[in-house]
């Protein structure tokens, strides 16, 4: 498999090629040639498959000549050793729990797959290389966790000092090893112009190797579409889901449509925002996309003003908007029905949303209230996409009791935070850099 730049100003590249650019040189993001499509009785005969199996069949035509079937087999062996249950929440909404993995959110899916990857391209060679990411709370925790003891791979993460929440900071300045983490004097958008910054250093980048980590990678981006599948190996109804997806910088919705268009029934989906309205927006005018600053909400993992990703649901449709309108609604849900819905479901279902499900549990709800018609009953599911527990403040306001901590994040409460602090300057982040 071959991928091309959605600029295309620069040549195509391998699997391996992709992943260790993370960006094309034209700064476009990278796009397989073709989609994959899948035989049909591999749709039909999915319960016989086991998660390990289901995962290296999709993945095998992207990841092509990159990586020996042997070492693929282990990569996402490693990468999905952890349960992905679809809960019945109520009459017709499910959850596809998305937070069972070692930091706690989806993400870990994309950065163990990644880290993994990354290690076996970098086997051979002698020179470090330095992954970088800027974080506003997950992708910190899964990128450190996924890449803890990879050897050859130097982590460095940035992220915005007293802006994560106390089990995010844990999870990132506890790790050690390969792992180091900037606190920023500033806010995520500082962190993140620190690190593009860097990418673009000439100075910096013959010193070393510089790679990152972020959602446009395409060994963090398409993994995420297992998920969608296990969800449907534990799918009873005869009627394909309505899937809902909490979406940000829309990677997560993105990888769904990509299974979906390589063969997994799907009936709809639903791109669920926060008050971060670009794309609603764009549906509700017509295909105006008009990028705008983020606003800060309670599901903060969405605080995205110009979703990355949004570009490739566009490749997929081949940019024909009367065909996206057909296959995704999108919604925008406000902070007080967020907590208002954390609340309902918490006291009427007695199921505990974090404020990113409720926003996508909402959207879910009301799509299907609105296009359910009598004998034809729409059912669907949203994608949980992190551990309440990681947003403790907004999650105990509103049901009054502590939620007890997970022993894969209570450890962590023994151990001693870590971390550099530095102004938000680029120049800092230099010096420091060059003098490791
Ligand atoms: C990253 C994240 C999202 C948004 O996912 P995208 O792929 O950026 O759309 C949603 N929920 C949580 C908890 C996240 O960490």
């Amino acid at each position: 498999m071959q991928y091309y730049s959605l600029n295309r100003k620069s040549p195509n590249v391998s699997f391996a090629e992709a992943t260790v650019q993370g960006q094309a040189p034209d700064k476009g993001l990278y796009f397989p040639e073709h989609v994959p499509s899948l035989p049909a009785n591999f749709i039909n005969d999915i319960h016989q498959f086991s998660k390990e199996e289901l995962g290296f069949t999709v993945m095998k035509p992207y990841v092509g000549d990159s990586i020996p079937d042997q070492e693929l087999q282990r990569i996402v062996k490693e990468t999905v050793d952890f349960p992905f249950p679809l809960v019945k929440v109520k009459e017709d909404v499910y959850s596809l729990e998305l937070f069972h993995g070692p930091t706690l959110a989806f993400k870990d899916v994309g950065a163990r797959f990644m880290s993994r990857c990354l290690g076996y391209f970098n086997r051979n060679n002698n020179k470090e290389v330095t992954v970088l990411v800027a974080t506003s709370g997950d992708t910190g925790g899964a990128v450190a966790n996924g890449f803890l003891g990879v050897e050859g791979v130097n982590v460095v993460i940035l992220y915005p000092s007293g802006k994560v929440s106390p089990v995010q900071e844990l999870q990132l300045t506890t790790c050690g090893q390969n792992i180091t983490a900037l606190e920023v004097k500033g806010n995520f958008d500082d962190c993140q112009a620190m690190v593009k910054q860097a990418f673009t250093d000439a100075d910096l980048n013959k010193h070393l190797t510089l790679t990152s980590a972020n959602s446009i990678n395409v060994a963090r981006w398409l993994p995420q579409q297992l998920y969608y599948f296990f969800a449907y190996q534990q799918w009873k109804d005869t009627q394909p889901p309505v899937i809902s997806v909490p979406s940000g910088n829309f990677g997560n919705i993105c990888a769904g449509i990509i299974a979906h268009v390589s063969g997994l029934p799907v009936q709809h989906f639903i791109a669920a925002c926060n008050d971060n309205d670009v794309v609603p927006v764009y549906f509700a005018s017509g295909g105006n996309y008009e990028p705008k600053p983020a606003v800060a909400t309670l599901s903060n993992a969405m605080d995205v003003g110009n979703p990355s990703n949004f570009v490739r649901i566009l490749e997929l449709f081949n940019n024909e908007f009367p065909r996206l309108q057909q296959a995704i609604s999108s919604y925008s849900i406000s902070d007080d029905t967020t907590v208002a819905t954390v609340k309902e479901v918490y006291t009427k279902l007695n199921y505990l949303l974090d404020p990113h499900g409720a926003v996508g549990y909402y959207a879910l709800a009301d799509y299907l209230k609105s296009h359910s018609n009598g004998k034809n009953k729409l059912k669907g599911f949203f994608l949980e996409t992190a551990h309440p527990v990681k947003f403790p403040e907004a999650i105990e306001k509103v049901t009054g009791e502590k939620i007890p901590l997970p022993e894969s994040v209570s450890y962590l409460l023994d151990k001693q935070k870590e971390s550099v602090v530095m102004n938000a300057s680029f120049n800092e982040l230099k010096s420091w850099l060059l003098s490791r």
